[in-house]
């Protein structure tokens, strides 16, 4: 079934483009089947740079990239919500990916409301079924059950977690560049209505996104708060570091490295625990992970029922042990 699918092109205030949105491209040139005469479209709201993505997003099989301008903040959810509503009215696109950030969940709905989309967020799949619907896979429940949902409205907007889909490139010789179309978009007096004051932005970090990396090493209880032989794993094997609640409430290291129902929901490729018991909370935040490791103390933690490989151990013998032998493997 051939369409005109939309992707939020996230990127940084630099104009980078956040790694997992090749990924939605990928998915998108399934749904709108290009061959049959459907388009992938891309939507870049905010004054960043464009110009130094438009070659790989060309690779990606992406025709035509809405650069959309704002008269208000677009790091405003009710602004970014107003400006997709904007580019789906003008298209008339049928179906818009978007990263599962917290950001673009919020804004999703919003646009969701505004204009009667189903909406499915945090998806780790997404296809046509035989009608045509556009169908999401998502864990629920705390990971304990898998769903297929099937979006029966006109505008089907799906939210995919990073990592659901691997990207691949369009098989051609030349690939086009992207045909872009700027357009300024007047929001609503109601979108501003709250105004952001201050953004700070992180202290910078050699590693990746927790959100988006493809390998994580996560602490629990059993580190006591230190965090340093896990830190050593990750940055050898160049994988992000999260944590347990309990790791985080303690302090031991910041609240946006929490993993769980109540944290980032990850789907690394794989996913190292360490001191993670695999309490029902935490799971339904990390069970949809590729390969998943557990070094534990106790051979009965619940961790090992849904661990691909186990390690019953101390992590103070265990980690350092680890990390040398990979550190030796790679010369
Ligand atoms: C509403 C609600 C929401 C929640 N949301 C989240 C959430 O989003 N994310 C989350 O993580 N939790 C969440 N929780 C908390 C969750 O229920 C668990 O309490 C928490 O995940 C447990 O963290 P933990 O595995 O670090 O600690 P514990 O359950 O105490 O496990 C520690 C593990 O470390 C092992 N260990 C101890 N010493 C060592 C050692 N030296 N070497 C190796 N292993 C060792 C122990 O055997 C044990 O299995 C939530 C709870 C509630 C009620």
């Amino acid at each position: 079934m051939s369409a005109t699918v939309l992707v939020l092109l996230d990127h940084a205030d630099t104009g980078a483009l956040r790694g997992s949105v090749l990924e939605l491209a990928t998915a998108a040139r399934d749904l709108a089947d290009v061959a049959g005469g459907g388009a992938v479209h891309g939507v870049w709201v905010g004054d960043e740079p464009l110009d130094p993505a438009l070659p790989v997003l060309g690779r990606h099989g992406v025709s035509v990239v809405h650069a959309v301008s704002t008269d208000a903040d677009p790091h405003l959810t009710p602004v970014l919500a107003e400006a997709l509503a904007d580019v789906v009215a003008d298209t008339g696109a049928t179906v818009l990916l978007a990263l599962s950030t917290f950001e673009n969940k919020e804004a999703v709905a919003r646009l969701a409301v505004a204009t009667g989309a189903g909406v499915v967020t945090d998806a780790s799949s997404v296809e046509r079924d035989e009608q045509g619907r556009v169908v999401a896979g998502k864990t629920v429940l705390a990971g304990t059950w898998t769903t297929r949902c099937a979006v029966r409205t006109e505008l089907a907007v799906v939210t995919l977690k990073a990592g659901a889909v691997v990207s691949t490139h369009v098989e051609e010789e030349a690939p086009r560049i992207p045909e872009v179309r700027s357009r300024e978009v007047a929001v609503s007096e109601r979108a501003t209505r709250v105004r952001l004051v201050e953004r700070t932005p992180t202290e910078p970090s050699d590693r990746p996104d927790l959100s988006s990396a493809d390998v994580v090493v996560v602490g629990g209880r059993g580190t006591e708060g230190d965090f340093g032989p896990l830190e050593a794993l990750a940055d050898e094997i160049g994988g992000a570091v999260g944590a347990t609640r309990v790791a985080t409430d303690e302090g031991w290291i910041g609240h946006e490295a929490q993993i769980g129902q109540t944290g980032v929901t990850i789907s690394p490729r794989l996913y190292i625990g360490v001191g993670v018991s695999g309490a029902v909370h935490h799971r339904g935040g990390m069970q949809a992970s590729g390969t998943i490791v557990a070094v534990n103390s106790d051979p009965e933690a619940p961790i090992f029922e849904i661990a691909d490989y186990g390690v019953v151990g101390d992590l103070t013998t265990v980690l350092p042990q680890l990390t040398e032998e990979i550190r030796r493997l790679r010369g």
